[in-house]
């Protein structure tokens, strides 16, 4: 048999499942000896039961009943009587802390016989007429379902106290006209009814929006708390108040609080009156503000953490209402999480657990003092966070042009392409007016740590003309030419006209530099020691460039997993991979690559010296070809301009549009890219290996310790990887040959399509490593490609929940995560003790790194603003 009711000196903290988060904590706070209202708590799977079948689950009233009596036998009252009445409040209280999401109903117990024995007993006739109009609103609202408006109107009429008798007959006759039945009288009836109505208000719009948003599942419910009211409204020497034990802003020692004097707990949240601060209990109150303070101490040093409480002073009297260990900005968790240890209340192991990746991300990331600051201009997708301003320029080039000259820019584009790199790369922020969290936009700026605000919809973007409207709500209609200064927050996902003042984050100071300038940054520091002394997987970066590599070292990067080479074939050499691709005999061909070999061999040499003694991952040329020619529409207009006027159209323009037709595929994720590439364009795979091999022997005659690895990408069978691996292997024996030093490293591949993953065993055979390249593998598991679902139907999907996050951000588990275990476990038994990383961009994402210290990876890899981390959620994960 189910026990559904249960007293508040039974249970314990532990039981937040059963019990509520706030029912647990009741139950500690009175089995640690602090002055709780008695009372009792009617656990979660009752709600569970109501809410499946519509009626209370047998038992369930008879068990109210018994656990009232007990109360009103050790209080001495009882509920509705009319000499000497008990009241109670019923309050909702969820697992998950849901701050006013759902239903509590105060003052239970009062009708129009014990209004009376209430006056007398508290010697307060206005009060308790007051108490009992509280009642019939919040029952009248909650439990009746009446418009709320109308118990307020009638309030407004009539303010004066002296005259609450007729006001609560007003509200009396509220409810008789909008129900067809009369306020219930009947104090058993008044409970009961109140319990449902918190049980139903777990499906109550807000809560179920607030659910959606938090990610805690629709089907926990709610517990519900019956307890003895206190009154913090019976005069000046009452009153009510919430405190922390800690500044949950700074995360500065010393309680902190607001107090109301004369009032009940509503009054403070409602913000109908201004509380004061917690000082002021102390003036008047000394020995009330001493016992608090020394319930505090004691809960901080219990719970082991930072606590909010909600208290209530009856007539001098402290009575604890509420505890929780209390919600924190990422400043105050990592400074309480230090502090405890300092203090001796925790280890380092749990402060690793007190503080989270997301939280260290928000720190390393300058900020707007937006208080500051007016209506944004627009709103967009709060796409990679940060601060930045800068003048708006609408091409990569102006980008450049204008960073070249030292001004700070904001590209604005309608959506990016790889084309707009090297003008992100200038700006200082990214806006678009089209695509969502994982468009070209969000993750390359991501990656980068620049500031990107995307799918701003309201941006009438005209790049001929250098200038973009926003219409406002009002119908007023901004024009934004190139050239203005703009703030682009993208954290909050908002652009604003001219520079709001920034503050710098001191933590990515940190990250840079070393320097330890802030207690904050002290904390900080500690805590990463510590993480790097805890965890088992490496964290590496994805890098490209010798500036990237040698920040992503400083953030603490054990290597390289990933670097792209298809960033060394843009800008200046795009010329050269456009004459390799219509290179039309094998000599044509020769030349072209040979004009490509020393400028990546330099690359590669630069990118090895930043990362000297630690392992850099080459991948093998990943994207079709076609995305290094030019775009076939204005190629097709100037061909046809050109034919227009009677001229002869630019042969070579001709030749370029005939091979971008032939080269244009409809789904060029699924087309001849990856090891397909390498295998179809003779000495393509040769012309790389060549220049990593030279870049090798260089840095090992000018004395360095190259650690070199080849990837193989988008490989399928095991019979690619071996032809590759035979390419790869002449190569390096004939720069071998060449330079009279033997170079071998480890030819290794990606596991990013599913074949790849179910025939891992096979795979390994050839394989010297594998990296899971986690964005192309969701990609290709789910059939979707991120570039076109996001503006279709992504978000539709997250609105109806079949997507809780999109498995491009957060790993998903049920599906790439099993294909993910596949490959682990095959690889490994083919081979045993394989290497094995992740390279895509879950291996920056907390919630993934967790997933793949379960599943045994090696290593994870993301872009070096995410190693900090990453290596601290690897640590996390360890625990
Ligand atoms: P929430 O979960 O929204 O914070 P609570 O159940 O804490 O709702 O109730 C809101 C307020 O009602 C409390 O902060 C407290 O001030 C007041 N309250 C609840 N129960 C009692 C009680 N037994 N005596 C006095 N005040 C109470
Ligand atoms: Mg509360
Ligand atoms: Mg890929």
């Amino acid at each position: 048999m189910v026990r559904y009711v249960h007293d508040f000196t039974e249970g314990g903290r532990e039981q937040a499942d059963l019990l509520g988060g706030k029912g647990a904590n009741l139950a500690e706070m009175t089995r640690i000896g602090l002055p709780v209202p008695p009372g009792f708590t009617v656990i979660t799977e009752a709600c569970r039961a109501y809410l499946a079948t519509g009626t209370e689950p047998g038992g369930l009233r008879r068990e109210l009943a018994e656990h009232l009596a007990a109360l009103e036998e050790a209080t001495g009252r009882r509920l509705g009587d009319p000499d000497d009445p008990l009241l109670v409040s019923v309050r909702s209280g969820a697992r998950y802390s849901m701050p006013g999401m759902m239903e509590t109903i105060l003052d239970i117990g009062l009708n129009d016989r014990s209004v009376a024995g209430l006056a007398k007993t508290s010697g307060h006739e206005e009060f308790a007429w007051d108490s009992y109009r509280r009642l019939v609103q919040m029952f009248g609202t909650t439990v009746m379902g009446i418009d709320g408006a109308l118990f307020a109107d009638a309030l407004a009429r009539r303010p004066d106290p002296a005259e609450r008798p007729r006001l609560v007959a007003e509200f009396l006759a509220i409810v008789r006209e909008r129900t067809g039945e009369e306020f219930p009288q009947d104090p058993a009836e008044q409970l009961r009814r109140a319990v449902r109505a918190v049980f139903e208000s777990w499906n109550g719009e807000r809560a179920r929006l607030y659910r959606r948003r938090e990610h805690i599942p629709d089907d926990l419910g709610t517990a519900v708390n019956v307890q003895v009211m206190v009154f913090g409204n019976l005069g000046p020497d009452s009153g009510t108040g919430v405190a922390f034990t800690r500044d949950p802003a700074t995360g500065r020692q010393g309680i902190y609080g607001d107090y109301l004097p004369d009032a009940q707990g509503e009054d403070v949240v409602s913000g109908v009156r201004n509380a004061v601060p917690l000082q002021e209990l102390q003036e008047h109150h000394p020995e009330c503000h001493t016992q608090l303070c020394g319930h505090m101490a004691t809960l901080e040093r219990h719970y082991r953490d930072l606590c909010d409480i909600e208290f209530t002073v009856e007539r001098g009297k402290l009575w604890m209402l509420q505890t929780r260990v209390g919600k924190r900005t990422a400043e105050a968790a990592f400074r309480i999480a230090v502090q405890l240890v300092d203090e001796g209340l925790i280890d380092w192991p749990e402060a690793l657990d007190r503080v989270t990746g997301d939280q260290l991300a928000r720190l390393m990331f300058p900020r707007f003092d937006t208080a500051s600051a007016g209506a944004p201009l627009a709103t967009g997708v709060p796409a990679s966070p940060g601060a930045a301003v800068g003048t708006v320029v609408f091409d990569s080039a102006e980008a450049v042009r204008r960073a070249a000259a030292g001004e700070q820019v904001v590209l604005v584009r309608p959506e990016t392409t790889p084309d707009d790199l090297p003008g992100m790369v200038a700006a200082q922020a990214v806006l678009t007016s089209r695509g969502g969290k994982t468009s070209h936009a969000a993750v390359v700026a991501r990656g980068m740590g620049r500031v990107c605000v995307c799918g701003a919809e309201s941006l009438g973007i005209d790049v001929a003309a250098r200038r973009f409207t926003v219409t406002g709500p009002d119908g007023t209609v901004t024009e934004v030419a190139e050239g203005t200064e703009v703030s682009v927050d993208g954290s909050a996902g908002t652009v604003h006209l001219g520079a709001l003042p920034l503050v710098g984050s001191p933590v990515m100071r940190y990250f840079e530099t070393g320097e330890r300038e802030s207690g904050l940054v002290d904390a900080v520091a500690r805590l990463m020691e510590h993480a790097d002394a805890a965890r088992r997987m490496a964290v590496r970066a994805n890098a490209d460039t010798p500036e990237d590599a040698a920040r992503a070292r400083r953030f603490g990067a054990q290597g390289i997993g990933l670097c792209r080479t298809e960033h060394m074939f843009l800008g200046e050499r795009r010329r050269l991979v456009e004459a390799m691709i219509l290179a039309r005999t094998d000599s044509e061909r020769e030349r072209a690559l040979a004009a490509l070999l020393p400028p990546q061999r330099e690359d590669f040499t630069a990118l090895l010296a930043a990362m000297d003694g630690l392992p850099v991952t080459i991948r093998l040329l990943d994207p079709p070809l076609h995305e290094f020619l030019p775009d076939h529409t204005g190629l097709a207009v100037r061909v046809a301009s050109a034919e227009a006027a009677g001229g002869e159209p630019d042969p070579h323009d001709v030749r370029l549009l005939r091979t971008v037709e032939r080269m244009h595929e409809h789904n060029p994720m699924l087309g001849l890219r990856g090891v397909r590439l390498g295998l179809l364009v003779p000495g393509l795979i040769a012309l790389q290996v060549r220049a990593v091999a030279e870049a090798v022997a260089g840095r090992l005659a000018d004395g360095g310790d190259p650690r070199v690895e080849i990837m193989v990408p988008l490989v399928d069978t095991a019979a690619e990887l071996r032809l590759v691996r035979q390419e790869v292997e002449a190569v390096l024996a004939e720069v071998s040959e060449q330079v009279g030093r033997a170079l071998t490293c480890p030819i290794g591949t990606m596991i990013e399509l599913p074949r790849a993953a179910l025939t891992a065993d096979r795979i390994a055979d050839r394989a010297d490593f594998f990296s899971l390249g986690t964005n192309d593998l969701t990609q290709t598991t789910w059939g979707m490609s991120r570039d076109d679902v996001e503006a279709s139907f992504f978000s539709a999907y997250l609105e109806r929940g079949i997507f809780e996050v999109s498995p491009f951000e957060t790993i998903d588990r049920q599906g790439v995560g099993r294909l993910v275990r596949i490959a682990v476990a095959e690889g490994r038994a083919a081979r045993p003790g394989l290497k094995i990383g992740v390279c895509g961009e879950h291996g920056g994402d907390p919630d993934s790194v967790h997933f793949f210290h379960e599943a045994e990876l090696d290593y994870v890899s993301c872009s070096p603003f995410r190693v900090p981390v990453a290596r601290l959620e690897a640590a996390r994960a360890a625990l």
